[in-house]
């Protein structure tokens, strides 16, 4: 497709998506499940059995499944051929991590590596680094960390205060300062570091390798969850770091440091999943096996309804990410169809859709705990023993919501994102939201009428949009130059969009499917409906309750009231029984005895 023609990041909330042109993970191909196989296999054969020595830190374990992973090409999967890669797509890799992305600890240090670790050098390094470097990332020979974070740098990645300054030779950088919660840091090779030339206020990068004077690495910190994971303090006292290992050019390293982060976060989104069925299936495996008053647990409607639901939110965040991922797909394909280089077009198409990228990361990581957290409870006593797999699972989940950006730092950046894409007149938002309020002050009514299933569901998610187009555009002209302070409605307008974004796909994703099954003369497609039916159903429920939040947050009297009403007719869906809904969805989950959607 022509890249005028490609939607762009944020663009949800103004345009009506098809869903012929939605992508749904059922539509992948022949050679990327062959991929998936092999990732399968992989974890099938090294990893799962040997969850317990990785979680005990067996000494040089987790450095040599990485290296195994990389010997069978895992590594490489994204990276081009000329650096010893597969080049796979970017929406090949996001299934590829989906399947890793159940592997608990390992997968953090996998994604660590193919991700934060070797995409600065791959996408911002020269020539000469790239060769140098990107190679022995893709065998695996060498290990990959990113040093952002500091002890008084978090959030705030930019106050960091590592420092480099020039040599008097002009040779190399004398770095000096220390980096804190560093993935894989124990045994990582390479690093890409962050810190500030001389008196520089934002951040250079530098390629850092372990072994250099100077470099000290600290004892593993003692975790709550993926405590096989490498997670260490690094020092750098001193190291001479060669010019021609700064990475990209002087004081580009924090914007290097969040692009990075954008492709971080919709990769969560994809891992969350994989962590998420695997959990599921581990659930109901236990549920199908447990008796209790004379009867397998998962035969009761209490635990069915968990069942169920652990479907609807998985099914549902799958759906947003396959959404997402092809459209940064389409958009680096397009740069590249331009003759933009490899790097630049996957940075700059990821960054289109940094709205799609916070959200997702918000969705599917909250998306995980719950899921998790019914497992253990799923599992009762036996759901709290070491013994079980999901007290891993539960331990291991809530790492999620903090980093690659804390959950309320990407829900904020989904709003100031959307605000300032707007303010630029990228994103035509505040003239929609106009022409809502515009209709509201006019007496316009809403009436929901029932027409056919797809039409339904459509108009519901349509005016989901319009609710928050009228809390957006209400509040921001309230507040003006203040709106940036008003983080609780930010968080709510912020919940609102993540709900709309995951049931606007969940519909698309149905749709298209039916149609998918229409043509091969399939059927079968109710239990999705039921998916669909209780992911909206709720989602009217959680828009409407931000949106509540936010109204009586900053409207009083008359106003108040008018966006109240408003906001009951936005999020006015048909009545769902979703008892039944979700015990139709637990039976097919229990009768396959594993997610299988
Ligand atoms: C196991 C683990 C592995 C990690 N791996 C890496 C790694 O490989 N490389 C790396 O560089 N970093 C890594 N991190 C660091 C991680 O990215 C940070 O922990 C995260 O960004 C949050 O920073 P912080 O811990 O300093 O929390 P803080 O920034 O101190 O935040 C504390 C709380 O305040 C909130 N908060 C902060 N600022 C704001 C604001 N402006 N508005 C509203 N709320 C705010 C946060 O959301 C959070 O709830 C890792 C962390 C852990 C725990």
């Amino acid at each position: 497709m022509e890249k005028d023609q490609l939607i762009k990041g944020g663009e949800f909330l103004l345009k009506e998506a098809q869903a012929e042109n939605t992508f749904i993970p059922e539509e992948l191909d022949e050679e990327q499940q062959m991929i998936v196989q092999t990732c399968e296999d992989f974890l099938e054969a090294e990893v799962y059995p040997n969850l317990d020595r990785i979680d005990a830190q067996e000494s040089g374990l987790m450095a040599e499944l990485v290296t195994k992973a990389g010997e069978l090409g895992l590594l490489g999967i994204s990276v081009p051929e000329e650096y010893e890669g597969f080049n796979q797509n970017f929406l090949t890799n996001m299934r590829a991590n989906e399947s890793m992305g159940a592997a608990n600890s390992f997968s953090v240090a996998f994604m660590c590596h193919t991700g934060i670790g070797t995409l600065p050098i791959l996408y911002y390094g020269n020539e000469e680094q790239r060769q140098r470097y990107v190679p022995k990332l893709a065998s695996g020979e060498l290990k990959a960390a990113y040093c952002l974070t500091e002890p008084g740098a978090g959030s705030d990645a930019n106050s960091g205060t590592t420092k480099a300054t020039l040599s008097e030779d002009g040779k190399h950088y004398i770095l000096n300062g220390a980096k804190m919660w560093i993935t894989n840091g124990g045994f990582a090779d390479v690093q890409t570091v962050f810190a500030k030339i001389d008196n520089d206020r934002v951040l250079s990068a530098f390629i850092i390798e372990r072994d250099w004077d100077g470099v000290v690495i600290n004892a593993e910190e003692k975790k709550m969850g993926i405590k096989g994971s490498s997670t260490t303090q690094i020092f750098y006292n001193d190291v001479k770091v060669p010019v021609e290992n700064m990475l990209g050019k002087r004081g580009e390293g924090f914007r290097i440091a969040l692009n990075i982060l954008h492709i971080g976060r919709i990769k969560l989104g994809a891992t969350v999943i994989g962590a998420a069925k695997r959990s599921t299936t581990q659930s109901v495996n236990y549920a199908n096996e447990r008796k209790q008053f004379g009867q397998l647990i998962s035969n009761f409607g209490a635990i069915k309804h968990k069942l169920g639901e652990q479907v609807v939110q998985t099914f549902a965040s799958e759906s947003a990410v396959y959404r997402a991922s092809k459209d940064v797909n389409d958009t680096i394909e397009a740069y590249m169809a331009e003759g933009m280089d490899h790097g630049e077009a996957n940075i700059k198409g990821s960054a289109q859709f940094a709205i799609e990228c916070a959200l997702l990361k918000v969705l599917g990581s909250e998306a995980l705990d719950y899921v998790v957290d019914e497992s253990v409870q799923i599992c009762g006593g036996m759901g709290f023993s070491s013994e079980n797999p999901v007290d891993r699972n539960y331990r291991d989940s809530r790492i999620n919501r903090i980093f690659e950006g804390t959950n309320e730092i990407n829900r904020l950046l989904v709003v100031d994102t959307a605000l300032k894409r707007a303010m630029k007149g990228e994103i035509d938002l505040f003239a929609k939201a106009k022409e809502v309020v515009d209709k509201l002050n006019e007496g316009a009514d809403h009436v929901f009428e029932l027409k056919s299933y797809y039409e339904d569901k459509r108009a519901a998610v349509q005016n989901f949009k319009d609710a928050v187009l009228m809390i957006l555009g209400v509040s921001s002209e309230k507040f003006k130059r203040k709106f940036v302070f008003e983080q609780q409605i930010w968080m709510n307008i912020s919940d609102m969009l993540i709900k709309l974004y995951a049931a606007e796909s969940t519909l698309l994703r149905v749709e298209k499917l039916e149609k998918m099954k229409e043509e091969s003369g399939e059927n079968g497609m109710d239990l999705y409906k039921h998916i669909l039916d209780v992911y909206t159903y709720d989602a009217a429920a959680s828009i409407r309750k931000a949106g509540e939040d936010a109204i009586n947050s900053f409207a009083e009297g008359k106003e108040q009231e008018l966006l109240l009403n408003a906001l009951a007719r936005f999020t006015k869906v048909a009545p769902v029984n979703v008892r039944d809904a979700r015990l139709a969805i637990a039976d097919k989950l229990i009768e396959d005895n594993r997610y299988n959607f």
